[in-house]
This record gives C-alpha cells, sequence and structure tokens, in this order.
C-alpha cells in the first residue's frame, strides 16, 4: 500500500479544489469560479486499493498582494502566503503543481512557480483543463518539463487522466500502513477540520448569493456542531459582518437572501457528510 501526503499548488482558478473534489470522488474542498474563496487549507483523502493519499489543496494562498492597494487585504495575503509556506513545510511527500493553460503565465504564476522551484521534494506538473482548447498558452508551460518529475495532462473537471495522474503521484510515495480515518467527523471520508469546513462552505454560499455587493467584508463563525437523537445533525453559525449596511444586505428583503444562502449550504453539507442537517443560520454585526 502506498501512502503519502500530496500538496496541490497553483494560481487561483487554476482547477485544484475541482482535482481533489473529483479525485476523492466527493464533494471536499470548495470550488467556485470567485478566486480566493477557500482561504484554509482543506484535506481530502483518496482511497483504492493499492494507495492512500491524502490531498491537501492550499487554495488562495497566492493571492495577489501588489495589485490590491487596501491595507487590511494586503497583510491578510500575507499571512496566507506563510500559512502557504507552513503548509508546503509540514510532511509533505509530492507538491503537485497546477496550472491552467488557458491562461497566460504572468507575473502571479512567476511567484507561484519561485516557490515550487525552493521545495526539495518530487513535483509534478499539473496542466489542468486541456478540455478546452482555445486559448491555449502550452507552450508558456510545457518547457518547464525538464524541471519536474513528471508531467501529467488532465481534465480535473471531465474526469480525463485522473487515474494516470494517481499513479504518477504513487510512483513517489512510499509504502506504508492505511491511515485510520476518524469516524467522529461529520463526514467519515475526509480529514479535515469540521467546522471549518461548515464554515467555508456557508461562506461560499454567501458569496455566491451576495455576488459583487459585498466581497469579502464576511466571515463565518461555527458555535456548534451536534449530532441530535433524533438523527439531525444541528449545525449553529454565524456569518459575521462589519457594517450595519452589510447584515441587511445579506438578510434579504424578508429574510430571502439568508433564507436561499442557508438552505444552499445545508444541501451541499448534507450530500457531503451524507447526513439530514439543521442549519442554525444568524447574521451578526462586530464593528
Ligand atoms: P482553484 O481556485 O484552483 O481551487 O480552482 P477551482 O477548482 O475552484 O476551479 C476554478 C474554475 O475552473 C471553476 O469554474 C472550475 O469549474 C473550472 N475548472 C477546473 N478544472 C477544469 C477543467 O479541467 N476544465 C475546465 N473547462 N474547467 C475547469
Ligand atoms: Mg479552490
Amino acid at each position: 500500500m502506498k501512502v503519502g501526503t500530496v500538496a496541490l499548488v497553483g494560481r487561483p482558478n487554476s482547477g485544484k479544489s475541482t482535482l481533489v473534489n473529483n479525485l476523492v470522488g466527493q464533494k471536499v474542498a470548495i470550488t467556485s469560479p470567485k478566486p480566493q474563496t477557500t482561504q484554509f487549507s482543506m484535506q481530502a483523502v483518496y482511497q483504492d486499493e493499492d494507495a492512500q493519499i491524502i490531498f491537501v489543496d492550499t487554495p488562495g494562498i497566492f493571492a495577489k498582494v501588489s495589485r490590491d492597494t487596501r491595507l487590511d487585504s494586503a497583510v491578510k495575503s500575507r499571512q496566507v502566503n506563510l500559512a502557504a509556506e507552513r503548509t508546503l513545510k509540514h510532511d509533505i511527500d509530492v507538491i503537485l503543481y497546477i496550472v491552467d493553460h488557458t491562461r497566460r503565465r504572468g507575473i502571479e504564476e512567476n511567484r507561484i512557480l519561485g516557490i515550487v522551484r525552493k521545495i526539495d521534494r518530487p513535483k509534478i506538473l499539473v496542466i489542468n483543463k486541456i478540455d478546452l482548447k482555445s486559448p491555449s498558452y502550452l507552450a508558456e508551460y510545457k518547457f518547464l518539463e525538464d524541471e519536474f518529475d513528471s508531467v501529467v495532462e488532465v481534465s480535473a473537471l471531465k474526469n480525463k487522466h485522473l487515474p494516470n495522474l494517481v499513479h504518477e503521484i504513487s510512483k513517489y510515495l512510499k509504502e506504508g500502513d492505511r491511515i485510520v480515518i476518524r469516524e467522529d467527523m461529520p463526514t467519515a471520508a475526509l480529514n479535515l477540520d469540521s467546522k471549518l469546513y461548515i464554515a467555508e462552505n456557508i461562506r461560499e454560499k454567501a458569496f455566491l448569493v451576495l455576488r459583487d455587493e459585498l466581497p469579502y467584508k464576511i466571515r463565518v463563525v461555527v458555535d456548534e456542531t451536534k449530532k441530535r437523537k433524533n438523527g439531525l445533525f444541528y449545525i449553529k453559525a454565524r456569518i459575521i459582518t462589519t457594517d450595519k449596511r452589510y447584515k441587511k444586505m445579506i438578510i434579504g428583503a424578508g429574510g430571502l437572501r439568508i433564507k436561499i444562502i442557508g438552505s444552499m449550504a445545508r444541501k451541499e453539507l448534507e450530500v457531503a457528510t451524507g447526513q439530514k442537517i439543521y442549519l442554525d443560520l444568524k447574521v451578526e454585526v462586530e464593528e
């Protein structure tokens, strides 16, 4: 049995979350058309007869600092990047560097590449979105081949060549025993902080519903998770924002928006956990 931990690195929107989700076969990390939705690293476990691979998705970590002039977000990006470097130093056996060949390389990509170059681990260049033919800047990535131990072309979204990727990863993993996945987590197959996972899920839905009206002005706190006697999984959570105005916006006329956000989050969490969920969701202001 091959066992090990794999970190996914790549700029926002390259397809890291989609790749993890489709490899693991259920929704784990959060995917979103908006970059930086997931601020924390998420872990998901892939298992088959021959391998057990823990994927560490490090989403949104390489946020652009330069173009963002607001101080708070610059500070945030820096902290997030530190977290990323810590993640990468921590027991990682293989690095997957995910690139989107339909986007030009640019400064952001080069920064990430700079970090990847410093890591002394087996590295796989994963060229994603090969289902898309144009535009293609494949040449801007292909010449990196020499620097990587393997190169794999995939479509995370269309599930293309994913077994091949698992095969390549396995080459760099050591023989070991299967790790037992804790069962007291809401999702048995997931190896991640469940409260954080739930909070990120709610946050994502809030962004989807609110769109650009409220960019990044909220955080979500999960206060309580409890399995009730009647079988319902009870979750108490708060969306916290900085201004009364925003609170009104999130709640929406007649409470419609918060209802939609809650219901979207609940449905996804039910799928992810295989349990019936009661989500008690409130909005609060904290200046
Ligand atoms: P992340 O920020 O790196 O985690 O990227 P996501 O997984 O959230 O994906 C960003 C966007 O790219 C989403 O809209 C995905 O549906 C899309 N995407 C991811 N992988 C593929 C792929 O292989 N092909 C295509 N066409 N789209 C993809
Ligand atoms: Mg992501």
